[in-house]
């Protein structure tokens, strides 16, 4: 057992990264509450109220497989996180790996990087840096004789309805068989030969996932998005080998603000949440080699439900957060919702 321990990789692995105040916060002089205290360490100055009312900050310390301060690059995230996935995709497993947090902590920013803005060198994020890694392993001598191609879908879950980004926005519909395995029926799963060519599809279907949006309700924000590169053998039946799932959670604020009152946001509210905490339990399960996987409760565990079956799945979250005290209660959130999902 011990052997087996050193020479696996985690089967769940649980990080977190802060990103930096951005200008707006350093205009309004927010306070850093986040520090990065060490290796897979990261403490919280929580503002706290003693009875006599005088003010005080409360040191809260968390513990993940490792912590990202805010002068980390999506590179370095991505060595640690995702890339030790690659392999296990290559042999065959499924490999998933989700980006949390509050919207505007850097979820979007992590997965898909910076593709619109306005810097020159767009910064990639996770989704084409391992695009990049599946194409490198693909033409190395160690899977020669793997005979395999990739394919590449990216779809959105909105109010529990699957949304194709890869072709207009369809709705599609999720079916379960007798045999539980679930398909997303016709969605598109686009041929692809090299990495430059996921990369112009992350951003066609990123313009997808944005359009029509006016910036003060974003409905990105409140969808999930899964971006898969898919590995089928070359066979007439092209059946799956291996499947890398990549994913933009939803924000995951509470809509415990009383001013949206408005019907269709509480709606979609509880729809994350159940979603999320769907998600919560899944990985827990899966970290528990339990043969009971709860993935009916929602449609992104539904979809998702290869990744937390078979031996060599292998999952990774990244939690994301904001540094200013005003996103304290969000930061807490996050942190206290990644600390569960760490294997036991
Ligand atoms: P989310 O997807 O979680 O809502 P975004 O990824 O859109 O958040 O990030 C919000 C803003 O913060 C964006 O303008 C993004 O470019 C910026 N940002 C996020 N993370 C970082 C980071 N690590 N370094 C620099 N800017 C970042
Ligand atoms: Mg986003």
């Amino acid at each position: 057992v011990l052997a087996n321990q050193m020479n696996e990789p985690h089967r769940i692995s649980v990080c977190v990264r802060k990103r930096p105040l951005n200008k707006q916060e350093l205009i309004k002089k927010e306070i850093d509450v986040v520090t990065v205290s060490g290796k897979g360490e990261l403490m919280v100055h929580e503002p706290k109220q003693k009875v006599d009312l005088t003010k005080y900050l409360d040191n809260q310390v968390f513990h993940f497989d490792y912590s990202f301060d805010e002068s980390s690059t999506n590179e370095l995230v991505y060595k640690f996180t995702a890339k030790p996935l690659v392999q296990s995709v290559f042999e065959g497993g499924m490999a998933t790996c989700f980006a949390y947090g509050q919207t505007g902590s850097g979820k979007t920013h992590t997965m898909g990087g910076d593709f619109n803005g306005k810097q020159q060198n767009n910064a990639r994020g996770i989704y084409a840096l391992a695009a990049q890694d599946v194409f490198a392993s693909l033409n190395h001598s160690r899977y020669s004789n793997l005979d395999v191609s990739v394919y590449v879908s990216f779809f959105e879950i909105y109010n529990g309805k699957v949304y194709d980004l890869l072709n207009k926005k369809a709705k599609l519909r999720v079916l379960e068989d007798d045999k539980q395995q679930v398909q997303v029926v016709g969605l598109e799963e686009s041929h692809v030969t090299k990495a430059e060519e996921v990369i112009k599809i992350i951003q066609i279907g990123s313009a997808y996932r944005t359009s029509g949006q006016t910036s003060a309700n974003a409905k990105s924000s409140r969808s999930h998005a899964v971006l898969q590169i898919i590995l089928r053998r070359n066979d007439w039946v092209t059946t799956l080998y291996g499947k890398f799932s990549l994913v933009d959670l939803a924000g995951n604020e509470r809509g415990t603000d009383v001013s949206s009152n408005d019907r269709n946001t509480l709606v979609e509210t509880a729809e994350i949440n159940r979603s999320l905490l769907a998600l919560k339990e899944c990985i827990r399960s899966m970290g528990m080699n339990s043969d009971h996987i709860p993935f009916r409760m929602s449609t992104l565990t539904k979809v998702l439900r290869d990744s937390f079956i078979g031996e060599k799945s292998r999952t990774c979250m990244i939690a994301l957060v904001a540094p200013g005290m005003t996103s304290c209660a969000y930061t807490m959130n996050t942190l206290r919702y990644a600390d569960r999902v760490k294997e036991l």
